[in-house]
């Protein structure tokens, strides 16, 4: 079989589904190609959480401003998400940083001294205030930022309702088809090979997560993308469920409680063990001592794509024409997805490179051909 695409994605994770939506709205005709299903990789298995005041400083600029972008876009395209059919399940809840000793103490103040300035109503809220919006929060905590408009989704809707939206604007979904090489004319990517042949495409973008130094087997080149393991685990309590997410205990819509997350380097396996529920079951009891009985529900664990410095690698192979790299996201691939994905489009759709300049491969030294 050959067929052909104008843009072929590699990897039906978030970051591949907001890309197959953003270049479906610019009318630009897309193929995700999803080894397995949809959402099966890091995006299934997330805490969803997103907002500024998690894991970002003001000293991570231009990964920074990337989030803050993806911040305001959430709301607007969430709604279109519903509009096109499949709810993502996201909720403004608010989130609160808890003060639990005096040694975190300079640490959430100084920053909270920044994100002040940010205009999205990050406060400090004290104890009476925090157990009044938390009657079951620890007796320890002292404290909190409370940032307003922090939000959460779960990943799977979230990529199910990009597959479909993107699906109704003339984009195509094949699961269960893993990509096994490139087509290549001299230094020109044209195209893919996979078990349903070969698809050609005027550009092909690799999203596949931890997964992306898979591009070193079929191009001379080095992806610096290591896999970084993460577990989180459901409990449920009832008559009990936080108002807000508080440090990384995430209320679901569906009355459960996600606790969050290990951080396991060099792992590839998405196997969920003893020991990590054991600890994220005790960092939920820390946080709300009311969860010591709490139903388990349930436990995955899915694989962040990790860099060496951290912020993801978006933009060209340089020496090669025809395909670009959107991986590298670690914990912040659902967050910052709608700017990515939005920056990635608007470079496949002009060429211009300047907006996705400081998250280039280059920044690396690496060299490619
Ligand atoms: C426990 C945990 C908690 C997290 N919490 C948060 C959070 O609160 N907020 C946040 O923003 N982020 C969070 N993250 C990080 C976030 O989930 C990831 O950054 C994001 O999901 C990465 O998306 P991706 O599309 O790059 O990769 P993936 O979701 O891994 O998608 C890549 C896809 O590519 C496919 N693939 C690979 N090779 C091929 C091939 N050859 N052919 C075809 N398909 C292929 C894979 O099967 C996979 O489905 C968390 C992650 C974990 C594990």
């Amino acid at each position: 079989m050959n067929q052909s695409t104008d843009v072929a994605i590699v990897g039906g994770g978030v970051i591949g589904c907001s890309i197959a939506y953003q270049l479906s709205k610019m009318g630009i005709n897309c193929t995700v190609f999803e080894k397995n299903r949809l959402a099966s990789g890091a995006s299934g298995a997330t805490a969803g959480m997103i907002g500024p005041i998690w894991y970002f400083d003001q000293t991570s600029e231009p990964y920074f401003q990337l989030g803050m972008r993806s911040f305001e876009i959430f709301p607007t395209l969430v709604k279109e998400l519903e509009e096109a059919g499949i709810d993502p399940k996201f909720q403004q809840t608010g989130a609160i940083k808890v003060l639990l000793d005096e040694i975190n103490d300079a640490v959430l103040l100084d920053n909270l001294k920044w994100q002040r300035e940010l205009g999205i109503g990050v406060r400090w809220i004290d104890r009476k205030e925090l157990t009044d919006r938390e009657p079951e929060i620890t007796g320890k905590a002292l404290g909190g930022v409370f940032s307003p408009k922090d939000g959460s989704i779960v990943g799977v809707a979230f990529v199910n309702a990009l597959a479909h939206a993107a699906t109704r604007l003339g984009a195509r979904f094949f699961e269960d088809v893993e990509v096994m090489g490139l087509e290549i004319n001299k230094d020109k990517v044209i195209g893919i090979r996979t078990q349903l042949g070969i698809y050609h495409a005027d550009h092909t973008i690799i999203c596949a997560g931890p997964w992306s130094g898979i591009v070193q087997r079929w191009l001379p080149y080095s992806i610096p993308v290591r896999p970084i393991k993460g577990q989180r685990i459901l409990l449920r309590k009832s008559g009990f469920l936080p108002k807000s997410t508080v440090q990384s205990i995430v209320p679901q819509k569906d009355g459960s409680v996600l606790s969050a997350a290990t951080r396991e380097e060099g792992n590839f396996d998405q196997v969920v063990t003893g020991e990590a529920i054991s600890q994220m079951v005790a960092k939920a009891k820390e946080v709300f001592p009311i969860l010591h009985d709490a139903e388990f529900v349930s436990a995955s664990a899915g694989v962040r794509p990790g860099t060496p410095d951290g912020m993801p690698i978006l933009g060209p192979l340089p020496g090669w024409s025809g395909v670009s790299l959107a991986s590298g996201h670690d914990r912040l691939g659902i967050m910052c997805s709608p700017s990515t994905a939005k920056l990635m489009a608007g470079f496949v759709a002009t060429g211009d490179c300047s907006q996705i300049a400081p998250f280039s491969i280059e920044r690396f030294g690496l060299s490619g051909n």
